[in-house]
């Protein structure tokens, strides 16, 4: 089955809120298999992750899946979230091990009582119920990772700890997914990889997005958002088109869904999703960026 899934992140003001749920009503329709919610470096942020997560349960029939990472945490608040998801009705835990708060960059530091690696929080989580559990995945390595054996050793270890299914970083290039499914595969390992899709309509966002990921962004549609830079409405278009193009080589690669990133908006997403579910040959849009 091929799933289809959403991804947002909690709002820091009223206007926020309100962008946010005008965007989860109009997805909602779609049915999708799951939304997900990202959980912040800190305090109050990720409260609201709690909150939305919750409203989510209690106030619509979407299935939310809640992001936990282990940055600041101790083993004992770890499990008090957890039982707080479970108490709530949320089944569905996405376990990341995190990035140091502030410089994402910098060196790690586990808390005194708390985790190093996300495979430590997956063991957490299944011994604390019947939990789905979905963990990170990395189409260009994760940045930390020393060389491709050890990521895939470390990733593979993190699915046999107990994870259902994982997402990956957002990522611009399909063979990059491509590869790293065959290197998982290579591995013995059979956990699904959804990739995430993240729509690039503004030129403005690529040195963001660079900062966030380390996703590599392909030049040529680099040079064509750059051309778009005063003309939002070709921005979108281009961003649009070329999402969709991954989007259903994705699929017609085999991968077994996809998980869009909205960013609290719902219109390009959707955008793609309507186009992915149309068509399904838009080939020449990506060979065109390559
Ligand atoms: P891990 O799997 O622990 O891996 C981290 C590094 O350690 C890797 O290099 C790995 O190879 C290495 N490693 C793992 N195990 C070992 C071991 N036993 N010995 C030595 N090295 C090891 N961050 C947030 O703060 N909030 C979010 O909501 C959020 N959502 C995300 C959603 C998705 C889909 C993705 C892909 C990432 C998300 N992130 C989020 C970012 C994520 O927390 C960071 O990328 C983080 O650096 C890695 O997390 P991980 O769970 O992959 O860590």
């Amino acid at each position: 089955m091929t799933t289809f899934s959403f991804e947002f992140f909690p709002p820091k003001t009223p206007k926020g809120e309100q962008t946010l749920w005008n965007a989860i009503r109009r997805i909602e329709p779609l049915a999708p298999d799951f939304v997900s919610v990202t959980y912040g470096a800190g305090g109050s942020s990720r409260d609201r992750t709690i909150e939305v997560t919750k409203r989510l349960v209690t106030e619509t029939t979407l299935r939310p899946v809640a992001h936990l990472t282990a940055v600041g945490h101790s083993v004992a608040e770890l499990r008090h979230i957890i039982g707080q998801y479970a108490d709530a009705g949320v089944r569905d835990v996405l376990v990341l091990r995190g990035d140091p708060p502030g410089d994402p960059t910098g060196p790690w530091q586990a808390h005194p009582e708390g985790f190093t690696y996300a495979h430590e929080l997956v063991e957490l989580v299944r011994s604390l119920g019947d939990f789905t559990i979905g963990v990170a995945a990395f189409p260009e390595r994760h940045p930390r990772s020393a060389d491709w054996d050890s990521d895939i050793r470390h990733f593979v270890a993190k699915c046999r700890a107990g994870a259902d299914y994982a997402i990956t970083q957002m990522f611009f290039h399909v063979e990059d997914y491509l590869r790293l499914r065959d290197r998982v595969a290579a591995a013995g390992c059979d956990t699904p990889i959804i990739p995430e899709i993240m729509p690039a309509t503004d030129v403005r966002q690529i040195t963001r997005f660079a900062e966030l990921s380390g996703a590599a962004f392909p030049e040529q549609l680099a040079h064509r958002l750059e051309a778009a830079r005063d003309n939002p409405a070709d921005g979108h278009r281009i961003g649009v088109e070329y999402a969709t193009a991954m989007a259903e080589r994705l699929l017609a690669e085999g991968a077994p869904g996809l998980h869009y990133i909205t960013l609290n908006r719902s219109t390009a997403t959707l955008e793609i999703h309507h186009n992915v579910l149309n068509s399904r040959s838009a080939q020449h849009v990506l060979a065109a960026h390559r």
